[in-house]
């Protein structure tokens, strides 16, 4: 036989041992389908289950119980448990989907409030977080200013060289820190800042630390890019203060950020200095991303220390002028955080958005100049009202430090938050149920967003609720 002749039988054998392999994998991975079938029918009965008795969906004890077993599991058959924790990330997030489907929060109670108001039902909205009150003066004569001064047009997708600068004085002014405009990021609002960040910093499979209760957007970001939340659940009994050991026993390899607000949507916290510290010590020493979420930082009432503070290079700091500026409807706000991160995110915002709305960004600039602090004794004042006629009626919760909302436990045997948030409305009273934020059945969120008058009239609204349930 020719030489040649013995290499192509080689190649010809060797290609037949292939075939042979990935008939072999097919198999595996058809078998991992139909597994995989069974586990989300499985999963959508265990969702059927929790709905009926009311159990929230993430229950973090189980799925470490499942992490411990897997990792146990990888050891004994050498497979990197690395993989493997992320393979079972996938998984878990999956069940999450099928079981988080017509979860309702404060946003499904705005709609249906909306849609009563369509056929002439008036309803008080104290499920929303949106200021009532108009943004500055100088937002109206600037939006008249734009077309003159020429910003129409397409720009750099970080935002406007020149707005950038604006931003970066008035941040280092406000939070007594150094920043220039290479550490800042200008965005259609926060969340889409949040969702850039997670999406672009973030792998799927990789995790992500949330301390609820918390505003429901970070686990749905997280959700949507395949990546694992991992839930640290606080109490009112706790004054909404993590457990740092359960944060640290949250942390494994696939860790890779901590996700903070403060003050805090829905409670209204702001945590102590030294837990903040300590915080942040133990994202520094397992390299975390820090995301912290500073919109309500304008509504602080007690002593609050911005992220940016701390000078750690992994953080990511948002910030809007929604709720300071009561600008919602403009949908603007900005990130501060390292060159090298903003790299990052700016990538998506390009892909997504090519810029930011240049007038938008113009009429933003202008708004830095205005004097907010009204804004913030408005809402204090409310806040105050609010807290003092929500303890005549009986409701559990800690004082807001900060933010626009109180949290409050309705004592009441078998009391179930969608439920009465839904039934308010035929009231004529809307309300966030707690389940939104996480596991919290038996709170609601009452934002103090409306005049007193009208908040007032909440709130006899739900005193007779309660008296009546
Ligand atoms: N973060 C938190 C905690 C919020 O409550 C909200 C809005 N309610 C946002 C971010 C989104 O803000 P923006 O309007 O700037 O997108």
């Amino acid at each position: 036989m020719h030489l040649s002749q013995v290499q192509s039988n080689l190649v010809y054998k060797k290609m037949s041992d292939i075939n042979n392999l990935r008939n072999k994998m097919d198999a595996v991975t058809l078998e991992m389908i139909n597994l995989l079938k069974t586990r989300t029918d499985i999963a959508k009965e265990i969702g059927e289950i929790k709905k009926n008795i009311g159990k929230g969906v993430t229950d973090e004890e189980r799925e470490d119980n499942l992490r411990g077993k897997i990792i146990q599991v990888s050891k004994e058959i050498g497979l990197d448990e690395t993989l493997a924790s992320k393979f079972l990330n996938f998984l878990l997030n999956e069940s999450i989907k099928v079981q988080s489907e017509n979860k309702q929060t404060h946003l499904s109670i705005f709609l249906k409030a909306k849609s009563l108001e369509q056929k002439g039902k008036k309803i008080i909205h104290m499920e929303v977080g949106e200021p009532d009150f108009l943004p500055p003066e100088i937002v109206k004569k600037s939006l008249t200013e734009v077309f003159e001064k020429g910003f129409m047009k397409y720009g750099q997708a970080k935002g406007m060289p020149v707005f950038r600068e604006a931003l970066a004085k008035y941040v280092s002014k406000k939070f007594n820190v150094e920043v220039t405009n290479e550490n800042i990021i200008v965005s259609p609002g926060a969340r889409f800042l949040i969702f850039s960040a997670i999406s672009t910093l973030l792998n799927p499979g990789d995790e992500m630390i949330v301390i609820e209760p918390s505003w429901p957007a970070y686990k749905d970001c997280a959700l949507n890019a395949g990546i694992k939340v991992r839930t640290i659940n606080t109490t009112l009994e706790e004054k909404w203060e993590p457990s740092i050991e359960r944060i640290k026993n949250a942390i494994n390899t696939n860790t890779k950020m901590i996700v903070l607000n403060y003050p805090n949507n829905p409670t209204g916290k702001i945590l102590p200095e030294k837990l903040q510290d300590i915080i942040i010590e133990v994202a520094k020493e397992n390299n975390l991303y820090v995301l912290s979420d500073e919109i309500y930082s304008q509504y602080a009432k007690t002593n609050w220390k911005s992220i940016l503070s701390y000078n750690y290079e992994k953080s990511i700091v948002t910030q809007s002028f929604s709720k300071s500026h009561a600008m919602t409807g403009f949908r603007i706000g900005y990130g501060i955080a390292s060159k090298q991160v903003i790299e990052k995110i700016v990538k998506l915002e390009a892909l997504c958005l090519t810029n930011v709305s240049e007038p938008i960004q113009y009429v933003a600039m202008k708004a830095l100049d205005a004097d907010t602090t009204n804004n913030s004794k408005i809402i204090q004042k409310r806040l105050d009202k609010l807290s003092k006629k929500a303890k005549e009626l009986g409701l559990e919760f800690i004082i807001p430090d900060g933010a626009m909302y109180i949290f409050a436990k309705i004592n009441q045997e078998g009391f179930d938050g969608v439920e009465f948030a839904n039934n308010s409305l035929e009231k004529g009273l809307a309300v966030a149920p707690g389940e939104g934020f996480g596991n919290y059945k038996n709170f609601i969120r009452i934002s103090a967003c409306q005049d007193e008058k009208t908040l007032m009239e909440g709130m006899h609204i739900l005193g007779n609720m309660m008296r009546d349930s």
